[in-house]
């Protein structure tokens, strides 16, 4: 009897399909992180088809089950067309991503064989590899939002050059900016990876040894009392002409070493009126580039409450992780699916608790150094603090992003962070 009743069961077990088989809109992701694997989380419960090109179990991969992914680097021009074959929309999680293959698939699209023969297959990208190709060079970026007419301030800056030509170069920066500057990679940092500060002639050795093979620019030094972002939804009409760009409320960015550790929401001792000028701000910003998507913009709030903007990313970004509980019904990445595909985005965005704050889970000394902050954050419940914990499926590594933790509250931001003392205690412990 019990085994006739076993096989019966087995015979009648229902059959799942992944998602490629639905018939779903499919959007081909370049890059699988912590970024594309968010993105996937928000648009499984959407149906929404996410087709990721990356490595192998890449974050993304494993929050996501289909049959499209497409194994290899997002700077593969091969490996993209692949991708492109099987996407109705193309977007990326990083900026730092082969533009040419995006903009000879947007002219030329790409072969795809179908039971009538091969077709020619055009996904729409957004962001707009012209948005893409602009932010990878920060300094063509910022000159690009300085020349826009929309009043749109940033640190002075001037071309470095390269090779023997990079030492007369610097002394010019130094000359004109006084020290200390900022001398950066234009191209392919992130993390803070590719920023020298230089404190006087006598660091140029130091910086040309560090950067010199790259090419470089100078930027005045910001003395900042804040750093604020803002992220923006970027909307747009049929026609390809700005429909909206709709700002989250500005949050407060802490970087230490360079790298993003905690944000706050709203900010610490910003005033309402600044924190509002910032949202501004963004949305100028945002309306200089091309495409449809959720945009960070970088900001610095300098001593007499003027703003500067830093950087802009084109896509999800860490000051938006919060979002995810603090704005429920429309996270930066819920935002993302919505924006690419061009569904509807809400005109306000505003959160449904009063203050949150995110803090990164970098790796430790140890792999295991985090586990004391997981812990916490799986055993802490209520009391006006919400905790939500995130891990992204990555092997631990001293320095690197393996999660984050959002703790939401419904009193002021200052009394959030008095009450999360004990995590923000054991994520500083982490970096010792
Ligand atoms: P991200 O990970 O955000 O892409 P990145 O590598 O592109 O970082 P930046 O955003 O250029 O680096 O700089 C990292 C941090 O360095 C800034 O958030 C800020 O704290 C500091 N910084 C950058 N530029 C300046 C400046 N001109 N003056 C003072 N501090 C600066
Ligand atoms: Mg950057
Ligand atoms: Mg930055």
């Amino acid at each position: 009897y019990l085994e006739e009743s076993s096989s019966e069961e087995e015979e009648n077990l229902p059959s799942y399909t992944i998602m490629s088989i639905e018939g779903n809109t499919v959007i081909g992701l370049l890059g699988g992180g912590q970024l594309g694997r968010m993105l996937c989380e928000a648009a499984n419960p959407l149906g929404i088809d996410i087709a990721i090109l990356d490595e192998e179990n890449a974050p993304a991969k494993q929050a996501h089950n289909t049959n499209r992914h497409v194994t290899g680097s997002f700077k593969n021009a091969e490996r993209i067309k692949e991708l492109a074959a099987v996407s109705d929309y193309l977007s990326v999680e990083i900026e730092h991503v082969d533009t040419e293959v995006l903009e000879e698939i947007e002219k030329n699209g790409v072969e795809v064989e179908t039971e009538e023969g091969t077709v020619v297959h055009k996904p729409p990208i957004h962001p707009s590899w012209r948005t893409i190709r602009l932010i990878q060079d920060k300094y063509l970026q910022k000159e690009h939002f300085s020349s826009s007419g929309k009043g749109i301030p940033i640190a002075e800056q001037i071309a470095i050059e390269s090779g023997d030509a990079a030492l007369g170069s610097l002394k010019e920066a130094g000359e004109k900016f006084g020290f200390p500057f900022m001398l950066k990679a234009r191209k392919g940092s992130y993390d803070g990876r590719g920023n020298f500060k230089v404190n006087g002639e006598e660091d140029f050795e130091e910086a040309i040894k560090a950067l010199g093979t790259l090419p470089l620019y100078a930027e005045k030094w910001a003395p900042f009392i804040k750093e604020l972002s803002v992220m923006v939804i970027r909307t747009e009409k049929d026609d390809g002409t700005l429909r909206n760009c709709v700002a989250y409320p500005a949050v407060e960015t802490i970087h230490e070493d360079s790298i993003c550790t905690k944000v706050f929401m709203p900010p610490r001792d910003v005033s309402d009126d600044i924190a509002e000028k910032a949202r501004k701000l963004a949305t100028e910003v945002i309306s200089t580039v091309w495409g449809r998507g959720v945009f960070a913009v970088e900001m610095f709030v300098l001593e007499d409450g003027s703003l500067m903007v830093n950087e802009v990313a084109p896509r999800p970004h860490n000051s938006g992780h919060h979002t995810i509980e603090a704005v429920p019904y429309m996270s930066q990445f819920k935002a993302q699916l919505h924006a690419v595909l061009d569904l509807p985005v809400p005109e306000k965005l505003i959160p449904r608790v009063k203050s949150a704050i995110m803090l990164n889970i970098l790796g430790g000394a140890k792999p295991d150094s985090h586990h004391e902050l997981s812990s916490l954050a799986r055993g802490t419940f209520g009391d006006d603090m919400d905790v939500y914990l995130h891990l992204y499926g990555k092997a631990s590594k001293p320095g690197r992003k393996i999660g984050h933790i959002t703790i939401t509250g419904s009193c002021s931001i200052k009394e959030l962070e008095a009450k999360a003392e004990t995590f923000i205690d054991t994520v500083d412990k982490i970096r010792q």
